[in-house]
């Protein structure tokens, strides 16, 4: 391949900018032009490209959220969005596109590379919801962030006595939830995985560790259980008698420098993926699993499932008590 694209789509995540930084400086070292693609799928239908050099990803590999920006592109998810995108990238000479994403992103990658332009996908999503991989670029800076921000919580809710009842981001999935819970050390964990009852996972398990003698407890709740947090943090307050108070953390989780483990990933795996458009290697999706980078074909990559792992979940809720 002579000429590629790469582009960052879906939700930002720390990280990505240290995965664009890789593709640019892989393609450039191995005489490849790279065109960077604004605002994702769209930046691919309207041509709205840079071409991206060496220096043009110098001091971004600290950076939280994209360079190139990123959007929800509902065109592209239409024939006719998809047409226009394959004719842009065929005016432009784009013969691959790396997309960096979450698995919507990977739909429009599988779609695009079947339509005739090869496409590799990279794990780009604080959730950590890809099947195909045990981490994705910007979990890692997520899971951090919040362990920050709930010991803060914490401090204040110690002082007092008190109950705080946490929303942490995670609409599908309860990695962030589950593994902050036991980093933060919560009395109880709410995840879209595991079926729930505020009596008997909240109000129980509050009371039992009530007559061990604790006084102060942090609730962790995953957006995607549908939880109102103010509300259940005043159910807590009317049926334990102890003073509660709701957060949600919201866009404060997103943002900020990228870890160390999200920086030397989203590296490698940035420099696997052009690595396999060299080779006319489309189709495919980088994954991370036990710290090895590899690749699985997207088609198979879509259909796997993830499950949450049952045991860390017991681990959670058997040590807080
Ligand atoms: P994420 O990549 O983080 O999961 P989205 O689900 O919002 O984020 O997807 C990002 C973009 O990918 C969408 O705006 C759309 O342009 C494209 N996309 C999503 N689903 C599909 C699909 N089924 N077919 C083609 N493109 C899709």
């Amino acid at each position: 391949m002579k000429t590629i694209a790469v582009l960052t789509s879906g939700g930002d995540a720390p990280g990505m900018n240290a995965a664009v930084r890789a593709v640019v400086r892989t393609a450039c070292e191995n005489g490849i032009k790279v065109y960077g693609v604004i605002r994702g799928y769209n930046g691919l239908i309207n041509g709205d490209f840079i071409e991206m050099d060496l220096r043009s990803v110098s001091d971004i590999i600290n950076r939280g959220g994209t360079i190139l920006y990123t959007a929800r592109c509902a065109e592209f998810a239409t024939e006719e969005g998809m047409r226009r995108a394959v004719r842009t990238c065929q005016e432009w000479g784009i013969e691959g596109v790396v997309v960096i994403g979450g698995d919507g992103s990977f739909r429009g990658a599988r779609d695009l590379s079947e339509r005739g332009i090869p496409c590799v996908g990279i794990p780009g999503t604080i959730d950590n919801d890809i099947a195909c991989c045990d981490y994705t670029i910007g979990y890692d800076t997520c899971l951090n962030t919040i362990m920050e921000l709930v010991d803060r919580i914490r401090d204040t809710t110690e002082s007092h006595d008190r109950c705080s009842v946490i929303e942490v981001m995670g609409r599908r999935a309860g990695y962030l939830a589950l593994n902050s819970g036991i980093a933060c050390g919560a009395t109880a964990i709410l995840i879209p995985e595991v079926p729930f009852d505020i009596e008997k996972h909240v109000i129980e398990r509050m009371k039992k560790t009530q007559r061990a003698d604790k006084k102060h407890f942090i609730i962790l709740c995953a957006e995607g259980v549908g939880v109102d947090v103010k509300a259940l943090a005043a159910e807590i307050e009317a049926k334990t008698g102890v003073e509660s108070r709701a957060t949600i953390l919201g866009h404060t989780q997103r943002g900020g420098y990228p870890t160390a483990k999200d920086r030397i990933m989203a590296t490698r795996m940035g420099n696997y993926a052009v690595k396999l458009l060299m080779q006319d290697i489309g189709n495919r999706v980088v994954a991370a699993q036990k710290e090895e980078v590899l690749d699985y074909d997207i088609f198979e990559a879509l259909n796997m499932k993830k499950n949450i792992d049952m045991n860390l979940y017991n681990v959670a809720h058997e040590v807080s008590i």
